[in-house]
């Protein structure tokens, strides 16, 4: 079934103490102010990770995801973070392909088709992070470029597997800079997204993936963007670290 969903992304963001503070309030704010159907997705600092499951305790709607795992289940990667591990610690998500780690560590769509297996081996739900740079959308080469990656890092998946997945479009040009897409272009790109999964996948498994948009979504254009029909809810990053303004824009969707 196709489930909205809003994640946040708290980057690298965060004293161990805001951390748990943060956790608190959101947990709190969505038991108390949040009626519809929205699965929420934390996604902290991975040190903080087994400090902050406690405070998720008995919460159906609220889980916690990385921000990122190795490819490889264990062995000599210093300084890195296995998909085992973070199922060990009950960790249900993991983005993978986050633009940042893209440009910053030189990702590439080959190495993350090994972490997609790596987190559905391990039983995570990976949040497949696609889009484009200015300069392509500019040159009119977005729509290929974004659907080249989702060839090359999820279609050698089989239709059970693909069931797992979790696809954020995040245009970098609209990322941290306060620029959003409009929700026509959220909508162009989300429709063409599920188009392209159903030529692979067919219909039904297109129709129950759920794609979020993220790029400078915050609690003023988050309703209208989850308005549209492609879009299942939202990876956010500026605003999922005020609490208040996080819990609005979870608000911002409607069933
Ligand atoms: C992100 O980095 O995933 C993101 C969407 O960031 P922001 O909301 O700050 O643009």
């Amino acid at each position: 079934m196709r489930k909205k969903i809003v994640a946040g992304n708290w980057k690298m963001n965060k004293t161990l103490d805001e951390a748990v503070a943060l956790v608190s309030e959101v947990v709190n704010m969505i038991k108390d102010e949040v009626t519809g159907e929205v699965d929420v997705v934390l996604c902290p600092p991975a040190l903080y990770l087994t400090t902050l499951k406690p405070y998720l305790e008995g919460q159906t709607r609220v889980a916690l995801g990385a921000q990122n795992c190795h490819e490889k289940a264990s062995g000599a990667y210093t300084g890195e973070i296995s998909a085992p591990m973070l199922k060990s610690l009950g960790v249900r998500y993991v983005i993978l392909g986050h633009s940042e780690r893209r440009q910053y560590f030189s990702e590439t769509n080959a190495q993350l088709a090994d972490k997609v297996n790596s987190a559905l081996a391990n039983g995570l739900t990976p949040i497949f992070c696609c889009g484009e740079s200015l300069e392509q959308r500019q040159t009119e080469v977005h729509l290929d470029f974004v659907r080249a990656q989702l060839t090359e890092s999820l279609f050698h998946l089989s239709p059970e597997q693909f069931a797992n997945i979790v696809i954020a479009y995040e245009p970098i040009w609209a990322i941290g800079t306060g620029l959003t897409a409009t929700s026509d272009q959220a909508q162009e790109m989300h429709a063409m997204l599920r188009q392209h999964i159903a030529s692979q996948y067919g219909q039904e498994v297109a129709d129950n993936t759920s794609i979020l948009y993220g790029g400078s979504a915050n609690e003023k254009n988050a309703a209208e963007l989850f308005a549209q029909p492609d879009v299942d809810g939202g990876l956010i990053g500026g605003a999922s670290l005020k609490s208040r303004e996080f819990t609005l824009v979870v608000k911002g969707v409607k069933n």
